[in-house]
């Protein structure tokens, strides 16, 4: 593996571990290009911020840290400043111009939630039969596909549908689709392997193999391990061979 750019920091309050030592981890297995993809801060109208993100207090500390790394760590390694983004219709400009304002060279798309944010928040990961839900998902993934800034969609199968099969596959064939047309790669997450989550599924990288999309592999690092996890690997590279994917040994980044 010599990219990773999928990786969270102490400062989104979920995870542990300082850039320092995420990048000495990701040296530590042989990795060249290194991206933090923070959750990108963000001050919902009447000044709601939600707590899994970036404080936007602390987003400066964020991109000076990571801009002097990048110079003192030049010749190991080649870090780059990004920020993992929802796709919220109202509010998705907004957050694209404050990423662009804080010079972050790449955007990955992680629709954790089908509602928009701080009103309505439903998690992506919890079991649902709800088709308004799904499609709503669907809808907001296809949408940050083709907004043209994303460089890749971190879990896009992280959705957790439980109900009709056939549902389930129409609507996860539109965002392979898109995928296919606008040429953005998608994501087998590492965390949920080594977590054992939802994702990756096989019912949707089955559906994978009748499209001609790239894949990336994503650590989505919340701790120093995380950021040296090469055991989910074999895993990864099962479902690819299985379903006949084709992994990208370099990832193009989209400057937002
Ligand atoms: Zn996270
Ligand atoms: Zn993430």
């Amino acid at each position: 593996m010599n990219y990773n750019f999928h990786t969270h920091t102490f400062r989104c309050n979920h995870a542990t571990g300082t850039e320092r030592e995420y990048i000495d981890a990701a040296i530590n297995i042989g990795i060249k290009d290194l991206g933090f993809s923070e959750h990108i801060p963000f001050i919902f109208p009447g000044g709601k911020e939600n707590s899994y993100r970036v404080p936007m207090v602390e987003v400066n500390d964020y991109i000076n840290t990571i801009n002097n790394l990048k110079v003192e760590y030049k010749d190991k390694i080649n870090i780059h400043l990004g920020f993992e983004m929802e796709y919220y219709p109202e509010h998705f400009e907004q957050m694209v111009e404050n990423a662009r304002s804080w010079g972050a060279e790449f955007l990955i798309l992680g629709q954790h939630s089908v509602g928009s944010e701080p009103d309505f928040f439903f998690w992506s990961t919890e079991e649902t039969e709800n088709v308004e839900y799904l499609k709503g998902y669907v809808e907001r993934v296809v949408s940050a596909i083709k907004s043209g800034v994303i460089t890749y969609v971190a879990h896009p199968d992280m959705f957790n549908f439980v109900g009709d099969i056939d549902i389930y596959n129409e609507e996860m064939r539109k965002i392979l689709k898109a995928a296919e047309e606008c040429r953005v790669p998608l994501e087998i997450n590492f965390l949920g392997i080594r977590d054992n989550r939802n994702y990756p599924t096989e019912k949707f990288w089955k559906l994978a193999q009748d499209f001609d999309i790239s894949v990336v592999f994503g650590l989505d690092a919340h701790d120093v391990d995380g950021a040296q996890d090469t055991q989910s690997m074999p895993r990864a590279l099962e479902i690819c061979n299985k379903y006949n994917l084709k992994v990208l040994d370099k990832l193009q980044l989209i400057k937002p």
